[in-house]
């Protein structure tokens, strides 16, 4: 099997209020879908975002011209010769928007290998377990959200069957995002994990200061509480509180988990396949991880991750966005996961990811 070519459709589309968390705010929804076509007539599919582009798309379809070059009349099956290929740090760049490009091809390729032998992506992987427990995220600062809505969206997870939830922190003033967790916890109750998100949002003495106030609430962990790359200041934060730290959806291939590992900055590690380097080098940081004893829990794309995080002995949690992340969730795909009565969500019984595009939904958002 050979591919003939590599495409993009970039499709985009409104939120209908903007969503916020403790850093950015968040209007459009932004769908970069690449197709990998063979000879076979197999395609392919891996996606990405880059929602901070006012130009949607732009960027990422050229990145994708350029790494098409290294990819066409080759064998999908030598993955790790085209991501070698791919990922010259010189030429292209060690992160950013080059290397979710790549990851989002590298993604397509499981996805084609998974159909051309009519497997599952997560077996392709190893096939630890067939389901895993999933938290619902959210949680987001909206215009006209309280209280008593924050409650009311947490009550709907429970509704779906989450046993656990989370909720972002960092976009308020510390005692009111204290208030919103305590009410959060009141609402869900004390057997539902409740984790939160400041999305890099606070300096370490920040961190630390609502840390400590959060301990009451049994909080499951504490996402992101400082910049990225300061390792050592998610060390100081993890040092300081009972809380675990988790991190890691901003991090970029194995040699930026190995950094962060070294530090010992977090308990829990949040690798996304979409931005690390795709799933090729996901399961690497897997490895990584297992060789430190440090458990896995996904950031976002839960489609994509539902085979990685049970493929793997140290898979804990997937993360599961629903409409109030973006409107269109339980559309884009036309078999989206859902959550049992348990929390748990199972991996598709289907070749490769298992889920196909709702073109006929998406072609009325397709901006390039
Ligand atoms: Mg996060």
């Amino acid at each position: 099997m050979r591919i003939t070519d590599v495409e993009v459709h970039v499709y985009a589309w409104p939120r209908p209020k903007p969503i916020r968390n403790g850093k950015y705010t968040y209007t459009t929804v932004v769908f970069n879908l690449v197709h990998v076509r063979t000879d076979e007539g197999l395609t392919g599919i891996g996606w990405g975002g880059a929602t901070a582009s006012t130009r949607p798309g732009e960027v990422f379809r050229s990145l994708v011209e350029h790494f098409k070059v290294a990819l066409i009349g080759a064998d999908p099956f030598t993955y790790r010769r085209l991501w070698a290929n791919m990922w010259l740090p010189k030429i292209v760049g060690r992160r950013g928007l080059t290397t979710q490009v790549l990851s989002a091809i590298d993604i397509a390729l499981w996805d084609l290998m998974g159909k051309a032998v009519g497997q599952p992506v997560a077996k392709l992987l190893g096939g630890y377990t067939d389901r895993i427990p999933a938290y619902i995220a959210g949680g987001y600062y909206e215009e006209g959200k309280g209280l008593k809505e924050l409650a009311r969206e947490m009550e709907e997870n429970l509704a779906l069957g989450a046993k656990a939830v989370k909720m972002k922190i960092g976009g308020a003033s510390i005692a009111e995002d204290v208030e919103r967790v305590r009410v959060v916890r009141e609402t869900v109750g004390p057997q539902v994990k409740l984790l939160v998100d400041a999305n890099n949002a606070y300096s370490v003495h920040e961190a630390i200061a609502i840390a400590r106030k959060l301990e009451p609430y049994d909080v499951f962990w504490f996402e992101e509480p400082v910049a990225p790359d300061d390792y050592r200041g998610h060390a100081r934060v993890a040092r300081a509180t009972t809380i675990p730290v988790a991190t890691g959806e901003n991090e970029y291939t194995r040699y930026g988990f190995r950094d962060l590992i070294a530090h010992e900055a977090a308990a829990i590690l949040n690798p996304d396949a979409q931005i690390l380097g795709g799933i090729t080098e996901f399961m690497q940081v897997a490895a990584l991880a297992a060789a430190h004893d440090l458990p896995i829990a996904p950031h976002g794309a839960q489609e994509i991750h539902v085979h990685l995080v049970t493929a793997i002995p140290n898979g804990l949690l997937l993360e599961v966005y629903r409409e109030t992340v973006d409107p269109l969730r339980s559309q884009i795909f036309t078999e989206p996961l859902r959550l049992d009565k348990n929390g748990y969500v199972r991996v598709p019984d289907r070749p490769g990811l298992g889920v196909e595009p709702n073109y006929e939904l998406l072609q009325r958002y397709r901006v390039a």
